[in-house]
């Protein structure tokens, strides 16, 4: 049965869950999972799809079992996996929540509002923009943030990628599989990268580095067509040309519906949690991408385990808050 259809057949208003948890990444459908496994009325809302960055990540080589799966095939069987369990999918998006007489409502932007009493936040990240002239005007015209989603529009083109991290480094080795030529694109000398994807990148004889590089302007007619970028050092200006440009410069926490409750955030805008994930409110929790404890699927799935299991316990002891930061 499709997603979609499971969301219009049901009847959230009517429902006090147990467990909501916000977010259908790696911590969120393995939340579901324990939730459900314990016997919890749980309820999941995702406003994409079921896989979170999963659906945007190339090649997985450090999650156990599963060596080289691809980040989208992940995504389907961790979406096969949730289907297997009575779980109500709402794909909706969250706006907002209030806490009424110890429930929580949840405002989602449809206009309904689903009520639990305990919630997960695991609502990840979201691509940081470099907000320079030209990326929103070209966004889906040769812009992107998703190499793994847009990769095959560029065949036998040339592309850059902006960014030094892991991500960044990916989205160039994949692209170079499909691309005639992959500008790699970094502000810094040094990658921030894991060592063994730096090694493969450098072997690679379609892609040139260039550093200390930053963009500062996205060129098109159109679609893009060149990338202005300065030397840091030499401040000079260059301009290459280029069919497409990937921008991976890490991501920023999705917490803006958090604004009425506010919990405590560290100052990076991550969301505060202990050891438990228990967040600096009772009956709510966080897990992955959004504590700031490591940006990693496998950390991510973890996280959302501990957390559902918090909740049952919360919800069948209700247990005296005592909330601990770790971070
Ligand atoms: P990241 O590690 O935070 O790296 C972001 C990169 O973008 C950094 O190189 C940073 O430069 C650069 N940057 C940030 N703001 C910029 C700006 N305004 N202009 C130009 N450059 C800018 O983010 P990520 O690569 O998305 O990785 C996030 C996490 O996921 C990491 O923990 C990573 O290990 C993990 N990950 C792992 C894999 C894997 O295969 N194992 C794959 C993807 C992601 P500076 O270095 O100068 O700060």
């Amino acid at each position: 049965m499709d997603f979609r259809l499971m969301l219009t057949l049901t009847n959230i208003a009517r429902k006090i869950y147990d467990v909501l948890i916000i977010g259908g990444g790696g911590a969120g459908v393995t939340a579901a999972i324990y939730s459900v496994r314990r016997g919890l009325k749980t309820a999941l809302v995702e406003r994409k799809d079921i896989g979170g960055q999963l659906l945007e990540a190339s090649t997985i080589e450090n999650y156990p079992g599963l060596y080289g799966v691809m980040g989208p095939e992940l995504a389907q069987l961790f979406k096969m996996h949730l289907l297997e369990f009575d779980v109500d999918l709402i794909y909706d998006e969250v706006i907002d929540i209030h806490i009424k007489e110890n429930i929580f409502e949840v405002i989602l932007k449809s206009g309904e509002v689903a009520r639990a009493r305990t919630v997960i936040i695991a609502s990840g990240m979201e691509p940081r923009r470099l907000n320079i002239p030209g990326e929103k005007e070209y966004l889906g015209k040769g812009v992107s943030y998703c190499a793994v989603c847009d990769g095959a529009l560029y065949k036998n083109k040339v592309v850059a990628v902006i960014g030094g991290g892991s991500t960044a480094v990916s989205y160039a080795l994949y692209l170079s599989d499909i691309c005639k030529k992959v500008y790699l694109i970094h502000r810094r000398k040094q990658f921030r990268a894991e060592d063994i994807l730096v090694k493969q990148l450098r072997e690679r004889s379609n892609i040139e580095i260039l550093v200390p590089y930053v963009a500062v302007e996205i060129i098109g007619e159109n679609s893009v067509k060149k990338l202005k970028i300065v030397n840091r050092e030499t401040i000079t200006e260059k301009i290459i040309d280029v069919d497409g440009v990937f921008i991976a410069i890490g991501h920023e926490p999705n917490v803006s519906f958090l604004k009425s409750i506010n919990p405590e955030f560290n100052k990076k805008g991550f969301i505060k949690v202990d050891a438990r994930m228990r967040t600096s409110i009772e009956g709510l929790f966080a897990a992955g991408d959004i504590t700031g404890i490591e940006n990693q699927l496998v950390v991510a799935c973890a996280q959302g385990a501990i957390a559902a299991l918090t909740a049952a316990k919360y919800l069948k002891e209700k247990e005296p808050w005592s909330f601990k930061l770790i971070n």
